[in-house]
């Protein structure tokens, strides 16, 4: 469940807010509804990239209880908190600027930071330590 792709329907969002003894299927066909008891705790095993826009949670709501429901709230409120990133050059939070994430090293940078002017045209860009390595 939890690899499953963060942009297949339902299931796969389900998969990774429950626990793995909650029976999906049955789940799914609205036979039982989710109670916040099955709702993980471990929030280490909820991938960051399932929660930006691109999945909406509430297209799940329905499944939850009422009270399961704000648990999942909570919880990925808690994401949400804990996954402030930072600038690898001056280690601020990238909310304080505009942002360049490295296609090679997974890395993040102020865009000022990794000396990039204008957001680039094309879609994959590297890093200047990244670009070295590569050309070295
Ligand atoms: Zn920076
Ligand atoms: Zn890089």
């Amino acid at each position: 469940m939890i690899t499953a792709s963060c942009f297949s329907p339902h299931e796969a969002i389900l998969g990774w807010l429950v626990a793995g003894d909650v029976p999906l299927d049955q789940v799914l066909a609205k036979k039982v509804l989710i109670s916040s008891e099955d709702v993980i705790k471990d929030i280490e095993h909820i991938p960051m990239k399932c929660l930006d826009e691109s999945v909406s949670l509430a297209r799940v709501r329905k499944y939850f209880r009422a009270n399961a429901w704000k648990t999942v709230a909570d919880l990925v409120e808690r994401v949400m908190e804990e996954s402030t990133w930072f600038c690898v050059v001056c280690n601020n939070e990238l909310d304080t600027g505009e942002s360049i994430g490295c296609d090679a090293c997974l890395e993040w940078y102020h865009m000022k930071c990794a000396g990039v002017q204008n957001k680039p045209k094309k879609k994959v860009w590297i890093c200047r330590s990244c670009y070295k390595t590569k050309n070295s």
